[in-house]
């Protein structure tokens, strides 16, 4: 079926016409446009699932660091701190704190990860989608539902912004992987598309102006521990939403304050790292060894 969805607005109306959810919406316009069947779309979304749990699976069986030695053991430490003390917030928040973590340290590693939506933002979708599928004990086929209603959020965004530190800073990766995982929970948790779209909207909206300034140019400082953050940040947005909270401001109007505030933006803090973490003074010093340790 060929469905124009380029907006929220026009997304919630397409599910109001056809009585469907968003991922069957989605599902039939990816289907239409690749010229494939659903049964291919839902196909190519698990194996993105189960690349997901492999690199969860890995990297919480790993401690080593990246080549920079800057990042790599803080899933260990967080194991081991988990094992001593639970935390306080139970079982799922401990799952989806390492496993973002775990992700992110995959990908530093050079290792295998599902850009979602993109590297420095991998750990957040991957983890609350598993940690939640595992506690809740959903079926295969609602995990595949949750990443295509995770994927919808982000193909929305990506009309009207790339999805690129570079372009309007970390609000347009990890802040939209974020919106994208708030979505993801509240259709495992068997929220209307309302509340879906109201999740990432809430999600979204929270997390606007937040810079990239990445220390030493590297995917390391802050964006490992950012993923953890930003994973339980969307756990929050899909509770609020559930109680039947609302976001005042429309979700396109969200998504036009976050184009604007990424054009506003200093591009000393977009990825340049010019600006912010990149230049405080442990910021330099750790970039100066960084260029000591490549000859440069
Ligand atoms: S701080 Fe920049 S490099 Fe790091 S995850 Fe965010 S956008 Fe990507």
């Amino acid at each position: 079926m060929e469905y124009s969805i380029s907006t929220f607005e026009k997304l919630l109306y397409a599910c109001n016409q056809n009585n469907k959810k968003i991922y069957e919406i989605m599902q039939e316009k990816e289907a239409f446009d690749f010229e494939i069947s659903t049964e291919e779309v839902r196909a190519k979304t698990l194996k993105n699932i189960n690349a997901m749990k492999d690199a969860i699976i890995s990297g919480l069986c790993s401690s080593e660091k990246s080549f920079s030695g800057l990042c790599g053991d803080d899933t260990a430490k967080l194991k081991e701190k988990y094992k001593a003390a639970p935390a306080l917030f139970g079982n799922l928040f401990e799952k989806i704190t390492t496993y973002a973590l775990a992700t992110m340290e995959e990908n530093l590693r050079m290792n295998k990860i599902v850009a979602c939506p993109t590297a420095g933002s991998c750990g957040i979708v991957p983890a609350v989608i598993i940690a939640l599928a595992q506690e809740k004990d959903v079926t295969q086929d609602d995990e595949v539902n949750a990443l295509i209603t995770a994927g919808t959020i982000g193909y929305i965004i990506s009309t009207k912004v790339a999805m690129a530190g570079a372009v309007a800073g970390c609000q347009a990766e990890c802040g939209v992987a974020s919106a994208m995982s708030a979505a993801a929970a509240t259709q495992l948790l068997g929220g209307s598309n309302k509340q879906i779209i109201n999740a990432a909207t809430l999600a979204l909206k929270n997390v606007l102006g937040l810079t990239c300034d990445p220390v030493g140019g590297l995917v390391e400082i802050p964006c490992v521990k950012r993923n953890a953050f930003l994973a339980i940040h969307a756990i929050t947005a899909a509770e609020l939403v559930l109680a039947n909270v609302e976001s005042k401001i429309p979700p396109d109007e969200v998504v036009d304050a976050m184009v604007q505030t990424g054009q506003l933006m200093s591009p000393l803090l977009k990825e340049t790292s010019m600006g912010g973490l990149a230049t405080t003074k442990s910021g330099i010093i750790i970039n100066r060894e960084l260029q000591k340790k490549e000859g440069i």
